[in-house]
């Protein structure tokens, strides 16, 4: 059988979960990933508490750990660490939780195909032909959830214009169980390290993965700096490294971009949403899959037109435009920055905790910073517990 539904290119969390979602309504989907599944994606694997409260199912077997914990330090100082009882982020290893979402779509009846490459997608609107490396399949709509050099994109004549930044990941093992403790119960972010970013340490069941990222192209020798901050943790002689990757985060799409149109829509890394100042990219991932589903299905119904996607999306894309100013702030001018998480850490901080447990959201803290009280707090007071 050749016909579906709709057809899904890219087997990542944005796929798996659209294909997931449509299947339980009853819909006949295809997902084809060029990769033999389950595949490694290079990635932190913090799954923050909002990204978490998307999944309708339990994913309690694929979480290595949930460090209740979550520090931030600017140039080797803590300035910022927050305890909550409920886990602030789910840390799960990517080939795994991937794996695992796309079999929750198998349950629900999609039909899945890896090491089928995506070429190109012609025909009109609700008769499409797909080619792939594995043949030509028939669908209503097709979905493109194929990550940062999305190919469908750029078919359906979709392109987003999308900036990207460059991560590193390593998977770092300690050598003694006295080592692991040390971090095994933090999530920490530490700025400084390297210019334009961060780094981060993720503690998972039996090792921590260990990255850095960067905006800056102009930044070169990523695994030195890397290096470096294994080394300013006391890591670099006392563990050893099983494997260390590179790939890019898409972020600030252009203005003018289009999510959708008549045949179909783009989601995850392929539309090119991620937090700009972190690089969390599963949360919209999730976020998109949701709603990409409840269009799809009106659509499929002839309730309403498949662009207005477009305009949901749109919603997330002007959230994450105040994320953008306030990158521009901390990363362009790093020694203000800097000073002001030194002062405000405690504050900013949660603030942080806020937007990734889903309280609240950029739009919101942009606004309280910026409004005349926030200047006067920012600039001419300092946090009572600060570590300043
Ligand atoms: C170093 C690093 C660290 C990160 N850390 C975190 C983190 O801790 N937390 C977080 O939330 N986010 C993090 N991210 C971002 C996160 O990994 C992505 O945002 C997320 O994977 C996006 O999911 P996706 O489903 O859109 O795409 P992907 O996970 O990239 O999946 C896309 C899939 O499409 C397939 N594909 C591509 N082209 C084709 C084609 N032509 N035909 C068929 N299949 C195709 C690929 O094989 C792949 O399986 C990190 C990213 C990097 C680079």
């Amino acid at each position: 059988m050749n016909t579906f539904d709709v057809i899904i290119v890219g087997a990542g969390p944005a796929g798996s979960l659209l294909g997931y979602f449509l299947t339980l309504k009853k819909i006949n989907v295809l997902i084809i990933d060029k990769k033999k599944l389950p595949r490694q994606k290079t990635c932190g694997g913090g799954l923050t508490r909002r990204a978490l409260d998307i999944l309708p199912f339990d994913i309690s077997e694929v979480i290595e750990s949930y460090p209740h914990t979550v520090s931030i330090s600017v140039q080797n100082t803590v300035v910022f660490q927050y305890t909550s009882h409920s886990p602030i982020i789910g840390m799960v290893m990517r080939d795994r939780f991937d794996y695992f979402l796309i079999k929750k779509a198998i349950s629900q009846g999609a039909t899945v195909m890896d090491e089928a490459v995506f070429r190109h997608v012609s025909g009109m609107t609700g008769h499409l032909s797909v080619e792939t490396s594995k043949g030509v399949f028939k669908t209503k709509i097709i979905a493109g959830a194929d990550g940062v050099y999305s190919k469908t994109a750029k078919a359906l004549h979709l392109e987003t214009k999308k900036k990207t930044m460059i991560g590193i990941e390593a998977e770092v093992y300690c050598d003694s169980p006295t080592l692991f403790n040390e971090f095994r119960r933090s999530a920490g972010f530490d700025f400084g390290v390297v210019p334009k970013g961060y780094g981060w340490i993720f503690p998972k069941k039996e090792h921590l993965s260990i990255g850095v990222g960067s905006l800056s192209k102009k930044v070169k020798g990523m695994q030195q700096y890397l290096y470096r901050y294994l080394e300013t943790k006391k890591l670099k002689n006392h563990s050893h490294i099983q494997s260390m990757r590179g790939w890019l985060i898409p972020y600030g799409p252009s203005k003018n971009s289009l999510y959708a149109n008549e045949k179909g829509l783009l989601l995850g890394d392929a539309a090119g949403l991620t937090d700009p100042i972190t690089g969390e990219g599963m949360f919209y991932a999730l976020r998109e899959a949701d709603i990409a589903s409840r269009v799809i299905l009106d659509a499929l119904s002839g309730k309403q037109n498949l662009s207005v996607y477009h305009d949901a999306i749109k919603t997330l894309q002007q959230d994450l435009t105040y994320a953008l100013k306030l990158q521009g702030l901390l990363y362009k001018v790093p020694r203000i920055s800097y000073m002001l998480m030194n002062r405000h850490g405690n504050r900013l901080g949660k603030n942080y905790i806020d937007i990734i447990t889903g309280k609240t959201t950029y739009y919101k803290l942009y606004k309280k910073i910026f409004s005349v009280r926030g200047v006067k707090r920012l600039f001419f007071t300092q946090d009572k517990n600060s570590s300043t």
